[in-house]
């Protein structure tokens, strides 16, 4: 019989399939089963209009089968099978595949990835067979085909004998390899495992023989003594467990049920901290079940880690990790996507499949975004142990794509407060601010121990205010995007305006500032390139010096940019602050009449000791210790 060519699309997707290096070839079993799943399914909505078709559950199933001997596995379908016409134009083209376009449209020549991610279909079979025989009898028709190729050289139909409606697809599995074994196909476990993986929650039941073992029955009833002995027999398993547990009720399931699914599909060994089980109808309508761990996952702050939801198209996954379902900021929820609209969609149609996606992607943020904002309300305690697994992912959230996200995240913040040292959210701060307090206040640095000791705190406390502690890296920088929370300004610590001198204190400053003109402008001499300014503190009180800095830039952040490994340092413009009512200003002042040697030691032992305070490390150390040595002696 003379061989049909496949259309030059189709013959260059065969090409690939054939050839392919793409390491997942079990994905094919996928491919076959989900096409399986769908002739039943055309079955069974045409019961649902025709009056003449009964759809008896019992009677849909898929089969495989397999026979080591011939080295084939059968892949048999009761679903609406295919006319002589559909077999021509199913299988002999395959240019409709939107797999393909897309590789086109990105240039892709050989891309394995695109195999797994999307999923082509029939042709996946040529991965791991060198021959595929699809025999097909459509319903209502009283004649079978069998269609035959093996590969590119082109491919046959002819009629032949079937008895009943559905497709039987023959894989004759490629002779092994020194690269590739072909045979692991044909092996029990195998087989299961790989439906458990892809096809678990296909509708349908997916049975295949397998052998087991069971006691022999004993030659004597009443010898206890008697060793029990085995022997194999064959049974038809049904594979597949059929109902996915996002697609049951929430009322058939208990907290118990979500978490050992979650354990187990996740690989977690804590339950989660958060269950979401959710879904959606209209346009695009879908069932998702989404969980925050307990802790951070191990790999979760390094590049290994993937973020992304499983994705499935009417109960078959398509996508493991798909990324674009999560946004970075809630990139530690684990979970999965099912939906519907996706599956004729969006394994071959990557455009759909985007514009359906972006719309899942956006109620899902939404979606957890108020789960995480319930649980701050009603249950506190587990709120601040996700927000200590996972503070750091909403901080840059904020921070990230110029701050685009902040709206939906900041009502998520929490920092420690100087009020009992304890977590407060930002609006808990702004609803407990004394009417004249104009900012909301924060001091940074490396540990809450650290920055309750800061000098720079000593006024605002003193003023009853409360003050944000920020010990992470990233929170200055996340609340510089913020800017302001409730039309409440954030205002460093250390920033060079506090805000909080009346007319009267504003004057009485000023008054000290030209009164000691002079010796603040030798001492800025003596720190010539280090500091931009010095002056008269107005936020210490006990404390003799520290430092504060103009603009943008905080010493923190300096410290935190500088840390990374590039060349663009960065410097904060740097003010020395000197307490005048300290009683060494007034050993200043003296000196700068007596004594002006001793005033520039004075003047870098101070400025040194501000830098310690804020954590930096001093310019000179050994000029540092041998000022020390020289004032001391
Ligand atoms: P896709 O599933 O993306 O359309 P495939 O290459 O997997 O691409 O299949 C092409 C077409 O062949 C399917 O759309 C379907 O109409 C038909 N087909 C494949 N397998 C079967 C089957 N087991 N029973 C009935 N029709 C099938």
């Amino acid at each position: 019989m003379a061989k049909k060519q496949f259309k030059s699309e189709s013959k260059r997707l065969l090409d690939l399939m054939i050839h392919s290096i793409y390491t997942h070839k079990e994905i094919f079993l996928r491919e076959l089963i989900s096409n399986a799943s769908d002739a039943i399914d055309k079955l069974y909505y045409r019961a649902l209009t025709d009056d003449s078709l009964s759809f008896d559950r019992e009677n849909y199933y898929i089969r495989i089968d397999v026979d080591k001997e011939a080295r084939t596995l059968t892949i048999t379908d009761t679903g609406i099978g295919m006319s002589k016409e559909e077999l021509e134009s199913n299988l002999g083209t395959i240019a409709k595949s939107g797999s393909l376009d897309f590789k086109k449209e990105h240039k892709i020549e050989e891309d394995a990835d695109i195999i797994g991610q999307f999923g082509v279909g029939f042709y996946s079979a040529f991965m791991v067979a060198d021959t595929v025989t699809v025999t097909s009898k459509q319903l209502g028709s009283n004649e079978a085909y069998q269609w035959q190729s093996s590969g590119a050289d082109g491919y046959t139909i002819e009629p032949c004998g079937k008895d009943s409606v559905g497709t039987q697809i023959v894989l004759k599995l490629k002779e092994n390899t020194e690269e590739e074994s072909y045979d692991e196909f044909l092996e029990e476990y195998r087989l299961r495992s790989i439906v458990k993986k892809y096809s678990d929650y296909i509708r349908y039941p997916i049975k295949m023989l397998v052998t087991k073992s069971r006691p022999k029955p004993k030659k004597d009833e009443n010898d206890k003594d008697e060793k029990v002995e085995y022997e194999s027999y064959q049974e038809d398993e049904i594979l597949n467990s059929m109902i996915p547990i996002w697609r049951k009720n929430k009322s058939e399931l208990t907290q118990e049920d979500y978490n050992n699914f979650y354990k187990e599909k996740f690989y977690d060994y804590e339950d989660p901290l958060l269950t979401i089980h959710t879904s959606a109808d209209g346009v695009t309508s879908y069932k998702a079940l989404l969980y925050i761990p307990a802790h951070a996952p191990f790999d979760y702050y390094t590049k290994e880690y993937e973020k992304g939801l499983q994705l499935y198209a009417n109960g078959v996954m398509i996508m493991d990790k798909c990324a674009d379902l999560l946004p970075d900021c809630f990139g530690f929820v684990k979970g999965l996507v099912d939906s519907a609209d996706l599956s004729l969609n969006i394994s071959r149609e990557i455009l759909q499949h985007d514009r359906q996606l972006k719309v899942i992607a956006n109620h899902l943020q939404k979606k957890i975004k108020s789960e995480l904002s319930n649980l701050l309300k009603n249950d506190r305690e587990k709120y601040e142990k996700f927000y200590q697994a996972f503070s750091r992912p909403l901080k840059f959230g904020i921070y990230n794509e110029f701050g685009r996200d902040k709206d939906l995240l900041k009502d998520l913040l929490m920092f420690c407060s100087s009020k009992e040292k304890k977590m407060v959210t930002l609006s808990e701060y702004v609803s407990r601010m004394p009417e004249d307090q104009k900012y909301i206040y924060y001091a940074s640095g490396e540990s809450v121990d650290k920055v309750e000791k800061l000098p720079q705190t000593e006024r605002i406390m003193d003023k009853g205010y409360e003050i944000l502690y920020f010990i992470e890296d990233v929170d200055e920088f996340a609340i510089q995007m913020l800017r302001e929370f409730e039309g409440k300004e954030f205002k460093s610590v250390s920033a060079s305006d506090l805000g909080l001198d009346n007319e009267e204190e504003k004057k009485e400053e000023e008054k000290k500032e030209t009164e000691n003109k002079e010796l603040f402008a030798f001492m800025k001499d003596v720190l010539e390139g280090k500091v931009k300014d010095v002056k008269a503190s107005t936020r210490l009180k006990t404390h003799p010096v520290c430092l504060s800095s103009e603009g943008m830039l905080s010493i923190e952040m300096e410290k935190v940019l500088n840390s990374m490994p590039t060349d663009n340092k960065v410097k904060a413009e740097r003010i020395l602050e000197i307490n005048v009512n300290h009683p060494i200003f007034d050993k200043l002042t003296d000196m700068l009449k007596t004594d002006k040697d001793k005033l520039k030691k004075y003047t870098e032992v101070l400025y040194d000791g501000a830098l310690l305070i804020e954590g930096l490390s001093v310019d000179d150390p050994v000029a540092f210790s041998n000022n020390i040595c020289d004032l001391i002696g």
